[in-house]
Formats: C-alpha cells, structure tokens, sequence
C-alpha cells in the first residue's frame, strides 16, 4: 500500500495488475520469494501460470502469438512482479524483449516460437553482454559465420539471465566487419539452440537478483541453422533499437516495485517497533526520510508515465522524445529507489539485514538498477549529449 501515490492507470491495467498481485499473494507468499532468492531458484510452474494468464507475451501481438496489450500493462505487471521477487521481474523483462522481437514482421522463423513463449511453455534468453563488452556493447566479439550451411558461432556471453533454463540464446554477434566506420553495423541476432556440445551454460553466484538465474555462456563452433537469423543480417542493433526504449521504462518498472515494497515495509516497521515508549515512526527522524521516499517514488512514476504514454503513441516524429523520456525515467527511477532502499534499511536497523526481512533481498537487488540494462552514468552522458554538450564517450 502506498498512500499517497494512487494509481492513475487505465481500468483495465488495474485489473491486471491486482490479478498478477493476487497470483503472487497466493503463490508467492514473502517465505517462498525469500527462498527463492536464498537458493537462487527458478519456479517453472509459476512461470507457466504467468503465461497462461496472459502476463508474459505483453506488448507483443496477438496475431502472431503474443498476449496483445500495451507497454503500460507490461510495465505494471514487471513492477508487481519486483514488489514480490525482484529477480522474476528481470527475467518478465528480458523474455518481453525476445518476444517484443520476434513479434517484428522481419523477425524470421524464430518468430514462431511465439505462442509457447507467451505460454511459458519455452523459454529463451537474450544474450548481449559479454566479458569485454557491457557498457560498450558494441566493442564484442563474438563472431557467427556462415559455414556448411548453419551458422557458426564462437565466443563468450556473460551476466545472461535464464540461459540454464532456456532452449536457446538470442546472441548479438558480429557476421560482417563495421561499415563506413560503424561498429553498430555488422552485427546480427541468431536464436543458438542451447542443447549441444558447442554451447556449454555455467551458473553465475551474485549477491543481488539471485533467482533470475544469470549465467555464462560459451560459445565454441556452436550451430544454428540459417534461418535461425532474427531480422536482416548485419542489421541486428536496429532491430535491437526499437526495443531499448521499452527495456528501458521496464527497468524503471522494477525500480518502482522493489522501492513501493520498501517503502511498504519501513512504514510497517516504524509502526510497530518501539523505542522510548513510543513507535519509531513518531520520530521525525524516521518518518521524513519515508515522507521523501513517497515523494520521489511518486514524482518517479510521473516520468514513467510520460515515457509509457509517448512510446505507446508510437509516433515517428516523437521518437527522439521517446528515448530521452524512457532513459530519463530509468535513470531517475533507479537513483529513486537506491535511496529508498537505503532508508528503509535505516529505519530497520539490525531487522533490516535478517534473512526473513525482504527488506535485505530489495536492498541488494537495488543495486541492478543503477547499472543494468544500460548504467545511469551512459544514461547521464546520453542526455548531457542531447543538450548539446560535446560527445564524452
Ligand atoms: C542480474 C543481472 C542480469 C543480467 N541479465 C542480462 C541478460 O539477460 N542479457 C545481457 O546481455 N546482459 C545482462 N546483464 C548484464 C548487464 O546488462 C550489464 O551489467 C550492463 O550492461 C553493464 O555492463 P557491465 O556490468 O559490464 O559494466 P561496465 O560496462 O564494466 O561498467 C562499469 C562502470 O563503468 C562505467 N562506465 C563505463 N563506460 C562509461 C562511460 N563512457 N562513461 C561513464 N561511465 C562509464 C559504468 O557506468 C559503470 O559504472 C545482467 C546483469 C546482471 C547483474
């Protein structure tokens, strides 16, 4: 419960959002969600649930498989998600980007995985980032070539949520050298089936979103057929671009989620623990810092809104403003929640770090959204950019 942000959202955003809530209610109680974070595990069967109730393939068609719905609905059903299990919002976001994708006309055949994606039933992952190549992802190297008829692949993926449970990877990899001094061009999508020899999937141990199942994957002489190729070959970041806007207001989706549900539970702590016979919460020292967090969470939802609102237009002319708005909204939604976090954690002292608070799981996982899935420091550069300052990077 968060008082004084109501929610001013579509009726039929609010429907979905309180029926994923009431899904996780029943199925996601806090133990289980903390457990889940403590073994680091995936839930396949809540995973499919999801699905069948139409939360996962959000914000892709319905006639080509997809859910239908809008990047308001699959905003608000990523930012239930985080209040319950950070980590299961990260994986929501990283497998709408797939299925955001494939729903493109010029996706190929990988596009018919579609359906099953939605359903839950089949699970894949995206793989950008590598050893070498995170902020600067264009500086990878992994290479795919075509030989024998397949595609070949070689290289290292790393950070990749998912890849233990997926039946294949969605890798960037460069196909053809940079054109005319562009490293954006040469790059291409291949959907790589993770079951043989040349792809081998090693779980990475992370202090924050422990279930979202991060992983490596090495790639040495992996195949996939030709027609595993999603959009035009050399031509993968412009099918990439079209979907960044839209990671982008999910991250500050999770953002949202995991500060309301700190911010829910400082306000219950400041209510029943005690100190010099009276409630902590009458303190002011304890109460302003949750009367800034209910601000600034709010005034973070506003910017959300804007960038929903202006992407959903969906309007060629509104484009750049598309970008600047949904990288704004991370930005600030993620620094919003990093301090909402760290207050909450002071008002609960010493219950803050047990193991059965989640209070502990938000504030670790807190730490995501100031780097991921691009970092807020890129973001400031982009935007001191667009205000005509020389390129710093
Ligand atoms: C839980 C989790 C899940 C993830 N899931 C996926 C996934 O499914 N698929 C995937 O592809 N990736 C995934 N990632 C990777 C994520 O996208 C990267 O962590 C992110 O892109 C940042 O890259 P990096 O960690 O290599 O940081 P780096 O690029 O090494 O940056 C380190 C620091 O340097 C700063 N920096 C770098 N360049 C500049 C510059 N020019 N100006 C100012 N500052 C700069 C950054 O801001 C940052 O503070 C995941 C990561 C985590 C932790």
């Amino acid at each position: 419960m968060l008082r004084a942000d109501p929610f001013d959202e579509p009726a039929e955003r609010l429907v979905l959002r309180e029926t994923v809530s009431r899904l996780l209610g029943d199925r996601l109680p806090t133990e289980r969600a903390l457990a889940l974070d403590r073994d680091g595990s995936f839930d396949r069967d809540l995973w499919r649930e999801l699905g069948s109730m139409g939360a996962l393939g959000l914000g892709a068609d319905e006639a080509v498989g997809g859910s239908g719905g809008t990047v308001g609905d699959a905003a608000s059903v990523t930012e239930e998600l985080a209040r319950v299990l950070p980590s299961l919002a990260v994986d929501h976001v990283l497998s709408g980007m797939v299925m955001r994708m494939l729903s493109d006309p010029r996706s190929g055949v990988a596009s018919a995985w579609l359906p099953e994606l939605a359903a839950g039933t089949r699970i894949c992952s995206f793989g950008l980032s590598e050893p070498e190549a995170g902020t600067d992802l264009l500086g990878l190297r992994t290479t795919a070539r075509e030989s024998g008829g397949s595609w070949v692949l070689n290289g290292q993926k790393t950070w990749i949520s998912l890849a233990q449970e997926a039946e294949a990877v969605f890798v960037l990899a460069r196909t053809d050298a940079p054109q005319e001094g562009r490293r954006s061009r040469g790059l291409s999508v291949i959907a790589v089936p993770t079951d043989q020899p040349g792809v081998h999937v090693r779980r990475v141990h992370l202090a924050g979103m422990r279930a979202a199942i991060t992983c490596e994957v090495f790639l040495s002489d992996a195949v996939a057929p030709l027609d595993h190729l999603v959009g035009e070959r050399g031509r993968g970041m412009a099918l990439l671009a079209r979907t960044l806007d839209v990671e982008r207001v999910m991250a500050a989706a999770i953002s949202l989620g995991i500060g309301r549900a700190a911010l829910d539970l400082h306000v219950a702590h400041a209510s029943a623990r005690t100190a010099f016979g009276r409630p902590i919460g009458a303190f002011q020292a304890v109460q302003h810092p949750a009367a800034d967090s209910v601000a600034e969470l709010a005034a973070a939802r506003a910017l959300v809104e804007s960038a929903v609102r202006v992407i959903e237009r969906a309007a060629p002319s509104e484009d750049s403003r598309a970008m600047t708005l949904s990288a704004m909204a991370k930005l600030i939604a993620g620094e919003t929640t990093a301090r909402v976090v760290d207050r909450g954690m002071r008002a609960m002292g010493a219950m803050g770090l047990a193991e059965e608070s989640a209070m502990q799981m938000y504030f670790r996982d807190a730490r995501l959204q100031l780097f991921s899935p691009v970092s807020n420091e890129m973001v400031r550069n982009v935007l001191a950019e667009s205000l005509g300052l020389p390129r710093s990077y």
